[in-house]
């Protein structure tokens, strides 16, 4: 195995690693300085996290560029602040004996004045995500004419969050004949678009398989209908007293309404997500750190930045809309040598997901079920029992003694263990002794849509369809409608299907899924001044439930234009008519699923226990 000094470091450079403590290079460091050191070329590199890609490029960086000028060399771009921040951090440590070295941390959320600043001073390497870049050229606060070597860390997670246009606004501003690095976890399509457009005859290395998962990760599923998700999530925590995770949701608002009712719950939780002020996320994150916080419930792109050593487990709540992402939030655990588990809540319409996930990983899911309630209580007891088994006497209650001893003079040890244990166990018990099981079998009726299965259009069976009062008189075509409700619903990019555009309404659907929050959405949303109807259609068009019994009922013609009757005619519509007169009982508005407790199989806050600090 080579050392780092094999790989043609210089002396600054080798002793700034010895303080570091790294004795020999991670594999993609291996492959990539030698390459970064002896040729000018472009580079992409893919590995994944926490295998040692900052110092892979920089190193070689730091080298390479010429300290003694001040003229900035080197541009690293990275998907979030806490990234840049990281990278930053870590370029210093490298850089440390390199005198006159200066590094320029360039990110949004904090004063530009001050960023262009420090830059002015001379900055031979500008670590920067992408957007607050592209602001510091068109405001001329910062000159990359001269950039020689730049990198494009995290590609894929940049492409993810949009930035497609703002690199290539940024690398316009740069010389033709610098260097590109990229580097990156995965390569989805959009990866090798830009290696394409921005690299010339690029070397490659590859660490592990492409988009392969760490090895000491273990992957397991859980099939559960949708409406028990919440549920499931907290018997998992409930099996794991132990556990130190993050808990993935798709959107911001999922993400804190699952941090918000953990917490009623009682549960030592937080959230992490892109409308948290800096400082909201800071402390957060500072908790986490501390393990005061056991669940961190986030984004997939507030987490981006993570990079704490210890997690035991991530809980896919949802699945993330590209499942590439997928190989990210399971590389969030099993860090450090450490092993860790990546669970997954799935519903049944999400379950060939899975499938598509264990070929880009290249390793193969566990399926498993949700714990009894009984299983629970059994764990719980157990740790409680290891707990006290292993603490330490603390002698301050000595003086007690003669006190207690009298309480207890006519029990047995027998009686005593009983009763002790008791005290918490009788709390899990009574909170799960009637729970249900949560588990479905694959390929089992669908208790959900009633139905088993469909054939209805392409794959997308359990799904709802909707009717909303806005048509092409109101300026939709269906790719306009679809592209609204993606973007005000945030949601992915097939989550809407079926959108049929009439002159003062259309359909559309979702699968069931995403039916409560959608429902939940339009109780008083207002586009253009006027209210936004959507309601649950018994139109046959998309193969929702037809029975109208968890229909939306809140329905109010003065709200909004759109009469619904036009040419649509035929069963569908008298259907959506016979509904429409108010059979249904109307839902509670504002909820989505999380919040419904009338619905949710373990109910209301669980036993309380003592917020632990794994510290
Ligand atoms: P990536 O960018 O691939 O996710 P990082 O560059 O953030 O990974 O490195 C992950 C962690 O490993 C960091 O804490 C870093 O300091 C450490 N690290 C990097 N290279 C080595 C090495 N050769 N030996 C020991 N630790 C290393
Ligand atoms: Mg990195």
């Amino acid at each position: 195995m080579s050392t780092f000094q094999d790989l043609g470091l210089n002396d600054d450079l080798l002793q700034a690693i010895t303080d570091l403590g790294f004795t020999k290079p991670s594999e993609v460091q291996a492959k990539a300085i030698p390459i970064l050191l002896e040729s000018e070329t472009d580079l992409v590199a893919l590995a994944q996290t926490g295998t040692g890609k900052t110092a892979a490029f920089g190193f070689p960086m730091l080298q390479k560029i010429d300290i003694d000028s001040r003229t900035t060399q080197g541009l690293i771009l990275s998907p979030t602040r806490e990234l840049c921040l990281q990278i930053t951090n870590e370029m210093k440590l490298y850089g440390k004996y390199c005198k006159g070295l200066n590094v320029v941390a360039v990110y949004g959320g904090s004063s530009i004045t001050d960023q262009a600043r420090e830059i002015k001073r001379g900055a031979q390497i500008i670590v920067a995500t992408p957007g607050r870049m592209k602001d510091m050229i068109s405001r001329r606060l910062v000159d990359i004419s001269k950039i020689q070597y730049s990198v494009l860390d995290e590609a894929d997670e940049m492409l993810n969050m949009g930035f497609k246009e703002d690199i290539t606004d940024i690398l316009s501003h740069t010389p033709e004949d610098k260097n590109t690095w990229l580097f990156s976890a995965t390569m989805p399509r959009e990866v090798a678009t830009i290696a394409k457009k921005f690299m010339k005859n690029p070397q490659e290395i590859t660490v592990g398989n492409k988009n392969e998962s760490t090895s000491n990760v273990s992957h397991e599923y859980y099939l559960v209908n949708s409406r028990d998700r919440y549920s499931a999530l907290k018997r998992l925590a409930d099996a794991n007293p132990d556990i130190f995770s993050v808990i993935f949701c798709r959107t911001k608002r999922d993400t804190q309404k699952v941090a918000e009712q953990l917490i009623e719950d009682g549960y030592s939780a937080g959230a992490l997500h892109g409308d948290l002020s800096q400082n909201q996320r800071d402390l957060v994150m500072k908790s986490f750190r501390n393990q005061q916080i056991q669940m961190l419930v986030a984004t997939d792109v507030a987490a981006r930045g993570i990079d704490v050593d210890d997690i035991t487990h991530v809980i896919n709540y949802q699945l993330p809309d590209e499942i590439e992402t997928y190989t990210h939030r399971s590389g969030r655990t099993g860090r450090a040598g450490k092993t860790g588990v990546s669970m997954v809540i799935v519903s049944k319409s999400e379950v060939r997901k899975i499938k598509s996930i264990e070929r880009i990983i290249n390793k193969a899911f566990e399926k498993k079920e949700i714990p009894d309630g009984m299983e629970i209580c059994e764990v719980q007891l157990m740790s409680l029992a290891n707990k006290i088994h292993n603490t330490e006497i603390n002698h301050e209650i000595d003086k007690y003694l003669t006190s207690i001893n009298e309480l207890f003079a006519d029990s047995t040890k027998d009686e005593l263990i009983k009763k002790f244990f008791s005290v918490e166990f009788t709390r899990f018990y009574n909170y799960y002794q009637k729970s249900k099981n949560l588990n479905i079998a694959e390929g089992s009726f669908d208790r959900e849509s009633g139905r088993d299965g469909g054939r209805d259009f392409g794959g997308k069976s359990d799904s709802t369809r909707y009717f909303i009062n806005v048509g092409s008189k109101d300026g939709f075509d269906w790719m306009k409608l679809k592209d609204f409700l993606k973007e005000i619903l945030e949601l992915g990019r097939d989550d809407v299907f079926k959108v049929e555009v009439k002159e003062s309404f259309s359909f559309f659907n979702t699968e069931n899924e995403l039916k409560e929050k959608v429902l939940a959405f339009f109780t008083d949303f207002k586009h253009e001044g006027r209210f936004v109807n959507v309601e649950e259609s018994q139109n046959r068009g998309g193969g929702g439930r037809r029975d109208g019994k968890r229909s939306g009922g809140r329905r109010d013609d003065k709200r909004g234009g759109g009469r619904r009757d036009d040419k649509n005619g035929g069963s569908g519509n008298r259907s959506e008519r016979r509904r429409s007169e108010g059979s249904s009982k109307p839902r509670r508005s504002g909820s989505d699923s999380n919040s419904d407790k009338s619905r949710r199989s373990d109910s209301g806050s669980r036993p309380s226990v003592a917020r632990r600090s794994r510290r």
